[in-house]
């Protein structure tokens, strides 16, 4: 199969990227690197059956020849983190709405199956735990920015749906749980790559509000089986599946757990809400999954365990620290449109995709 990954060079894009490669499919990535990162891929670049576009979403004929070339759509591009999104509630709305409508738009054409990546952050204030799939969304005003990504890929998420009930577009929402593993970056708020990285550093572990809020953390590798999984099988068509584990930890624990396994004598400090985010800043208190639906579509359960998830990205940043490279979570972000891509067949039908990929990319470590 082809399968065409947008935002393919952030974090679960290129998990997922490799994955489909070790599945012997051809992958193709478009990204703007905004919030993913060149080195993600970067192992990627020198497989024959993997290139990718770095450019916008936006650039609609780019897209449509793209999705011509592709059997099957992974959405993954998106404006993600709590930081990113309390300080651009702009680029957020238009980044989660605009790509994902231009998406839907050019896939009907040709009805190629969209899988549109969405976010337990979607049920909002709801305290309903475990969220099923069905449950009421709670959002908060409209004046607190938060909600601005719950509502953005709540509106994604109705596209979705309303294209395969009116047009027949197949299509399948999943809303993923907290997802962590090597390679995400703390730069947008994620607190399991912060909490690492300032324990690796014995600097303070800051733990925001009272610590008492909690989160279930899936690693990206059952995220990425349960993607694949998903985008199988033809019964998830206009369905909503939750994605994540049912191993609630307060964020308090996490930090002291953190502290234990890194051998750091950092100590942990708490930040008040307003500090960290912004003023009337609200948090989801708890975010628990209902994994009845997956498990029964198509037996998915998650398989590694938090210490696990834990040890594997303190490994990662102690590599990336030995290895004396820039972990991605230390990067500056990236100007949000470059320019630089062409599809793979370079618009020509049955031509090869371009190694071209890395010549067209500017290869400059951010
Ligand atoms: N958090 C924290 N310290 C940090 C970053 C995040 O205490 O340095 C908290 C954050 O307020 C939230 C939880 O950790 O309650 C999970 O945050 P993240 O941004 O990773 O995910 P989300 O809030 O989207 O679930």
């Amino acid at each position: 199969m082809n399968y065409l990954i947008t935002g393919g060079a952030g974090f679960i894009g290129s998990h997922l990227a490799e994955a489909l490669l070790a599945d012997g499919h051809r992958v193709m990535v478009i990204d703007n690197l905004s919030t993913g990162s060149i080195r993600n891929i970067a192992h990627l670049r020198g497989h024959d059956r993997f290139a990718y576009v770095i450019d916008t979403m936006m650039n609609a004929p780019l897209l449509a020849e793209l999705v011509d070339e592709a059997d099957a759509v992974f959405h993954l591009a998106a404006a993600v983190g709590v930081c990113l999104i309390v300080e651009s509630p702009v680029h957020t709305i238009e980044t989660n709405i605009r790509c994902t409508e231009l998406l839907l738009e050019i896939a009907e054409k040709k009805k190629k199956k969209v899988l549109v990546a969405s976010t337990s952050e979607v049920y909002g204030k709801s305290t309903s735990v475990p969220f099923r799939e069905d449950g009421d969304l709670v959002m908060g005003a409209t004046t607190r920015g938060r909600w601005s990504y719950a509502c953005s890929k709540a509106i994604d998420e109705f596209l979705a749906i309303a294209y395969w009930r009116e047009r027949r577009l197949p299509t399948v929402v999943v809303r993923l749980f907290n997802t962590v593993g090597p390679r995400q970056t703390g730069q947008y708020g994620m607190v399991i790559p912060r909490f690492v990285q300032q324990a690796l550093d014995g600097k303070p572990i800051t733990v925001f509000g009272d610590g008492t809020q909690s989160r279930c953390f899936t690693h990206v590798a059952d995220t990425v089986r349960a993607l694949t999984g998903i985008m199988d099988v033809d019964s998830s068509v206009g369905q909503v599946f939750n994605v994540g584990s049912s191993d609630e930890i307060t964020i308090l624990d996490l930090a002291h757990r953190i502290r234990e396994l890194t051998d750091s004598s950092s100590e942990i400090v708490f930040v008040p809400y307003a500090v960290a985010y912004e003023e009337n800043f609200e948090d989801m208190q708890r975010r628990v999954p209902s994994t009845e639906k997956i498990q029964q579509a198509i037996g998915w359960r998650p398989q590694i365990g938090l210490d696990a998830l834990l040890a594997s990205v303190i490994q990662y940043h102690r590599d990336v620290r030995s290895d004396g490279r820039a972990s991605t979570a230390d990067m500056a972000p990236r100007p949000a449109l470059i320019h630089a891509g062409r599809p793979w067949n370079g618009g020509r039908a049955g031509a090869h995709p371009p190694r071209a990929s890395a010549e067209l990319t500017p290869d400059v470590p951010r």
